[in-house]
This record gives structure tokens, sequence and C-alpha cells, in this order.
């Protein structure tokens, strides 16, 4: 029998519904993956990033569901590509789920091939944090864009955007989360989008604060937030490849560059030349030309970043590839200004920092502030992590389970896990949470034109990490473990590997968490140790991080 989309939501509260805290912690999360309020198109198990699926199909879902509502305390499904394909006799410290999502081996990992198997019902687009079950909605991007524009502060600003501008393009689903996040950290930020209905979103979700109905009015207003050193958000009407241009002719006195615009693919970026009711049937009437066009349009707006780079502006690649279109398009000194993770992530990565994530089983929020307040407690010097968490209790909306996501680093991350688990088992929370982390991170992932971008010595490419990770958080006790392909860039582009374990509070957790929130960190300080990173040596040495070739 074949079975079909309906509304699915994580259950609730304390009361099991499978045999174990483990597969429980799976089952809700794969729910919650599926949750209307989380995923982007529930009713085609997509969560988010295009295609992104949580499940191969309904039946799988189904398959899914069925099995981990049995699975003993020793015993380990395997899921291929979304689909349930085996369970295993395994012991209790073993993963009570492995998952491989998207493999394909390297002569074939192309979208065409891809899309062939995918037609054929063989594999699934796992992106990263939906096929891995541990997807939480829009915190995530709001806070990785927020630790970006803050370590753009650490690096160039003294630590604060107060008193300065930033420029950028695009407010769609993930460009929309820059204003806030550069008010967020106390700057102020001109937005420029063509679709009039964004900005009129943003404003409405509170993302975004005005709009200027000119480019004089936009620099006008910014101008006096700067000099006042108050955050503001402003939103601009117009095509980027005219207002960047624009502006630098101008002398507009601009800090910060950047771009959000979807340049990743030319049909959803609008040339300069087509009005904006005229995109969709300019594209589709002829959309090789509409590309040429597109891609011409980017070398105009890149080489205006490089004008403001060369004026003395900082200015990054915001991950949408746009200095590789904008090459194509014949623009030669596209790749004059950095990707976001050699400018600024980097150093991050290196004490192996990056997003890390909970999420409440209980369905309460009161655990998730429960949960903020520890962090608070066990971190107070972290000023921009305790601005963020204030930040996000006033401004976050909770979608499906509550969650909370915050940067955390190697001998932090087992802290906040270890101090969970013990909240856990003295009722302070009134369920158990799940710990994982985006695979944006500094150890599990191999992405040449993302997070491993320029790495020093050249080893860009190299996906033996992100297989050495999955291998290391298996053998530490995680619940469940992933090894993806192709999430962010798409197929052929990336390896990646995520891990997710529960703190159910016992004892067995605590020993688990204790390992998986030391190793998976761990791994991102010796990734970076070996490729000669100063930041990575010296935290390996602080933190007692072993690296055989550094030991006489
Ligand atoms: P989206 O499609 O939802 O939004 C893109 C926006 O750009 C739309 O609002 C559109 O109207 C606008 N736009 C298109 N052409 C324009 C032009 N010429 N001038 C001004 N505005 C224009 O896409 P999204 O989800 O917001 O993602 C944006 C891009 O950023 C993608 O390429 C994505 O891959 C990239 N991205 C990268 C990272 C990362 O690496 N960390 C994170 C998030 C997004």
């Amino acid at each position: 029998m074949t079975s079909g989309p309906r509304p699915v939501r994580a259950h609730r509260g304390s009361t099991l519904n499978t045999l174990g805290w483990p597969q429980e912690a799976a089952l809700r999360m794969l729910q919650n993956n599926l949750d209307p309020e989380v995923a982007e198109h529930p009713d085609k198990l997509v969560v988010y990033g295009g295609t992104g699926k949580a499940a191969r199909d309904w039946n799988s879902f189904d398959a899914l569901v069925r099995t981990l509502t049995t699975l003993k305390n020793d015993e380990t499904m395997l899921v291929q590509s979304g689909k349930p394909v085996g369970v295993m006799r395994t012991h209790e410290w073993a993963p009570r789920v492995l998952i491989a999502n998207s493999n394909l081996v390297g002569d074939w990992a192309n979208w065409d091939e891809f899309r062939r198997l995918e037609q054929l019902g063989l594999t699934m687009y796992g992106q990263m944090t939906a096929g891995s079950w541990i997807y939480i909605g829009t915190q995530g991007i709001l806070q990785g864009t927020y630790e970006t524009f803050s370590a753009v502060a650490a690096k160039s600003f003294g630590g604060s955007l107060a008193g300065t501008i930033t420029l950028t393009g695009g407010l769609g689903g993930m460009g929309g989360a820059q204003p806030l996040a550069v008010t967020m950290n106390d700057g102020v930020a001109i937005c420029v989008d063509v679709d009039p209905s964004r900005i009129a979103r943003r404003i409405e979700h509170g993302y975004l604060d005005v709009e200027a109905t000119s480019l004089e009015h936009a620099v006008e207003l910014a101008y006096s937030a700067r000099d006042a050193k108050k955050a503001l958000s402003i939103g601009l009407l117009g095509n980027a490849a005219d207002v960047f241009p624009r502006m630098l002719a101008q002398g507009v006195q601009i800090d910060i560059v950047t771009d959000q615009t979807s340049a990743h693919d030319p049909l959803a970026y609008l040339p300069l030349g087509i009005a904006f009711e005229d995109w969709i049937p300019a594209r589709e009437s002829d959309p090789v030309g509409f590309i040429e066009r597109s891609r011409a349009s980017m070398a105009v707006q890149v080489e205006a970043m490089v004008g403001f780079l060369r004026a003395g502006s900082e200015v990054f690649d915001y991950g949408n590839n746009i200095r590789t279109e904008a090459r194509t398009a014949g623009y030669a000194d596209a790749f004059a200004f950095p990707g976001f993770v050699p400018a600024y992530i980097r150093p991050l990565f290196s004490q192996g920092k990056g997003p890390f994530r909970w999420a409440a089983l209980s369905g309460d929020p009161k655990d998730i502030y429960a949960t903020d307040r520890a962090v608070l407690e066990m971190f107070p010097g972290n000023e921009s992590l305790s601005r963020w968490i204030r930040l996000a209790q006033e401004r976050v909306h909770f979608q499906g389970l509550p969650a909370r996501i915050c940067w955390l680093g190697l001998g932090e991350r087992d802290r906040a896990g270890l101090k969970f688990n013990e909240m856990v088992a003295s009722g302070e929370l009134s369920a158990p949470v799940v710990i994982g982390r985006d695979h944006l991170d500094s150890g599990s992932v191999a992405s040449p034109y993302r997070e491993t971008e320029a790495m020093k010595d050249g080893s860009d490419a190299i996906a033996d990490w992100p297989l050495l990770n999955a291998l290391v958080n298996t053998s530490s006790g995680a619940t469940w473990v992933s090894i993806h392909h192709g999430g962010g860039v798409g197929i052929g582009r990336s390896i990646h590997a995520g891990q997710v374990t529960v703190a159910d509070g016992t004892a067995l957790a605590a020993e688990k968490l204790a390992r998986v929130l030391s190793n998976d960190p761990a791994m991102g300080v010796i990734r970076h140790v070996d490729a000669g990173y100063d930041e990575a040596i010296e935290t390996a040495d602080r933190l007692d991080v072993r690296i055989p070739m550094n030991e006489q």
C-alpha cells in the first residue's frame, strides 16, 4: 500500500512511544523536521534548501517511524538516502541510527546523474540538517549571519558594528536575516532587493526596520543613524547591479559590502534592463540569453564590490557563488575579495567553534529558557554569546520543538552537554534534550567553495576529514550519525558529516556526551592544525589535543 502526505508533528511530553530515549529522540526529530512550522514543503517531505528532504518518500517515512518505534537498545537502523534498509544487532554504545545521504562515486557526482537516480527512486537530496533530522527552522540562519557579522566586527571594527554602514543585496529566505544580524551587532545596513514583497515581508516580521524611497533617502537615513551610533536597517528597492555601482560612483561611505542575492542560480538573479514584472516571462522565453545577461550583470555588481574594496571597504562573498559567475562573464578580478569563511570564520573553526544546537523533546519552551540561563552562567565572559541569547529570547519565535543555537567550541560543548544532562536528571528540565550541530562546521566538512575554501595548505578538496568525523562520533557514543554529499553548495561540491546525541539524564548519556562533545569539535582543531593554522595549534596545546606528528 502506498501512503501519502499528511501533517506530521513531533510527540511532546515525557512519555515514551519507543523503547528508549535515544530512539524516541530520533523519532521526534524526524517528525519535527516535517512539522509544517519547520519544513518548507512538508507534503513533499522537503525541509529546506531547495529539495533537502527528511525521508525519501512517504512509504519510507512510515517505515522509519515503525522501525524506530520497535528498535531495541542494542540495535542500529541503517538509512540509505532517506529509506531504512536494515536493522543490525550492535550494542548500547553504538548509534541507534546510521545515515548515508546523497553519496555518489566521484565521476558520477553531478546534478544530472543525481537527478536521474532520484527519478528512479534510488536516492534523495539530504542537504545538511534535513536528512540528518536536526533542522530547527530559521533561527539557524539568523544566528549564523549574526555570528559572521560579529566576526567582521571583531576583526575590523573593534568588536562592534556601531558607527558602520553595511551594503548588501538580497532579502530572500536566507538573505533576509542580514538586516537583523547587522542591527543585532549595533550597525546600520542598507539592503537592496528587486522584489518589493520581500522588503515588505521582512518589515512585517521585524527583521528589517524601514524602507527608503530612493537611493539618496537610504544614504541620508544611513548616515544619520551611523552618526548617532544607532542600529538601523534600511530596505531599498532596486537592482544591486545598478545600486552598487551608483553608490560607488557617488562616493557613498560604506564600511562593509557583501551580497546574498541568489547568484548561485543565474535564473534566480534579475539582470539589468529587465523589469521585475517581466522576470518570469523573460527567463522562460529565452533561458540561455537570460543567463548570459544575468552573469553580465553580476560582473557589473562584482566590479563595484571590488571598487569598494579598493576604496577601503571590507568586502566579502557570502557563499552565493557570485564571484564565479562574474568571472565566467569575463570579469577577471572577481576573486579580489575573499569568501566569508577564510575571511572571518576560519579562526573560529580553528578553535573547533561553530553552530551548536539543542532541542527540548518535551516541547516546552521553559526547558529552553532554563538551558539559556545555564549557558549564560557557564560562559559569563562571552559577550557575543550573551547578547545573542538575550536577543534570541526577544526576537526568535520557536518553530516546532523549542530549540536554541549558539556558537561554542572545544572545551565548551562538553561542559554544556553535561550540564544539560544533569538538568534532565534532576528534573529541572521536564524531558531529555537532543544536542547536535549544523554541517557548517569546522572538522566534518569538505567543501571547497565554502567551509574549506582557500585552506592554508591547499587541502580544500580532501574529503577524508568528514569520514573520520563520522567514524569518531560513531565510536564515541553519538545517538545518530550521518554522512552526506552535496549539502549547501550542491552535488559534486561537498562531503560532510553530522552527529546528534541525546541527554536523557542517565550516567551512560553523560559518558557518551563527554566523549562526543569533545571529539567532534576536536576534529575541527586537528583538521586545522594539520593545515597549519596557528590558532588551531594554540588551541590544541591549551586543551591537550594529541597530535601524533607534533609529539617527539
Ligand atoms: P532567495 O532566492 O530566497 O532570495 C534571493 C533574493 O535576491 C530575492 O529576494 C530576489 O528578489 C533578490 N534578487 C535577485 N536578483 C537581484 C538583483 N539583481 N538585485 C537585487 N536583488 C536581487 O535566496 P536565499 O535563500 O536568501 O539565499 C541567497 C543566496 O545566499 C543563495 O545563493 C544562497 O546559496 C546563499 N547563501 C549562502 C550562505 C552561506 O554560505 N552561509 C547562507 C545563506 C545563503
